[in-house]
């Protein structure tokens, strides 16, 4: 057994918060604070083995107990490491726990994690430990979850994806994004959940708080200058596209202002087809 495969990184960001970063994958991102009683975990990474090291690790440091863990949304890589926290308080937004019920029936299928485990053989003892554990509890716009003098502030967004949420720490100043940002990277405006006037609604939002940290979902730790530049972005490319439909022009017409490159060259052409059925049916 070979565990590098699912190595990685906890920093801490503040007295009491820290980052835990798998760069393997994207650099995706989770989080935890710790209270005066208990520890609050932000994701889970994307492996129950990462996951339980994550706690045992914050349970020692802090010597603490984690009681919460709040879900950011409901794409794999932020939840899949779920399995280790069924005896803790799981919760997310209403949205999220509507979407995780729908992609279990139809996406999360025994099918589905056998072909993810043949196409990547190295992890195939990983991806058996994986649950789709679904919150118990929900909350429509934002929670607030108080200890002593300290205090978490949870707000559901919708940008990124229908359910996407993310979670403020206001004593030490610090913000966990989920994938609403993805730091220095081209955004994942593909999910078609997704909607682009809340995304840049959240980033306003973001904005307005007091943050000296920025925990991404993924990429690099930062400040707001992280937000301010995928707010631009997304303001430019909406701009590119209102364009292209006043001209009369189909979404492969964008022209697409210069920012990262994704990942895969689809994020772009599903980006815009997206961008361009949404601004053609919705008024600004
Ligand atoms: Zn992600």
């Amino acid at each position: 057994m070979n565990d590098t495969v699912i190595d990685f990184n906890i920093e801490e960001v503040s007295p009491r918060a820290v980052a835990a970063s798998y760069e393997s994958y994207f650099s995706v991102k989770a989080g935890a604070v710790a209270l005066d009683d208990f520890v609050v975990i932000i994701d889970t990474l994307p492996y129950p083995r990462q996951a339980k090291r994550f706690r045992e690790e914050l349970e020692a440091k802090y010597e603490l107990p984690v009681k919460y863990l709040f879900i950011t949304h409901f794409h794999g890589d932020h939840h899949y490491g779920a399995a280790p926290f069924k005896d803790v308080e799981i919760f997310g937004s209403n949205a999220l726990i509507e979407n995780m019920k729908r992609r279990r029936e139809e996406g999360w299928t025994k099918e589905a994690f056998d072909n993810w485990k043949k196409e990547e053989p190295d992890f195939a003892e990983y991806i058996d430990e994986i649950e789709i554990v679904i919150p118990t509890n929900g909350f429509e716009k934002e929670r607030i979850i108080r200890n002593n003098d300290l205090q978490m502030e949870f707000y559901h967004s919708g940008g990124h994806s229908s359910c996407s949420s993310y979670a403020y720490y206001p004593n030490e100043r610090v913000l966990f994004t989920g994938d609403d940002l993805a730091a220095k990277s081209w955004p994942y405006v593909s999910d078609t959940s997704g909607d682009p006037e809340k995304w840049m609604k959240t980033f306003q939002h973001m904005l307005s708080l007091e943050i000296d940290i920025v925990v991404p979902g993924h990429g690099p730790l930062g400040g707001k200058e992280l937000i301010e530049e995928q707010l631009s972005y997304l303001q430019a490319l909406k701009t590119a596209v209102l364009k292209t439909i006043s001209e009369g022009n189909g979404p492969e017409e964008v022209e697409v202002p210069e920012f990262y490159e994704p990942d895969e060259d689809w994020q772009i052409s599903r980006a815009l087809e997206h961008l361009h059925a949404y601004y053609s049916t919705n008024s600004t």
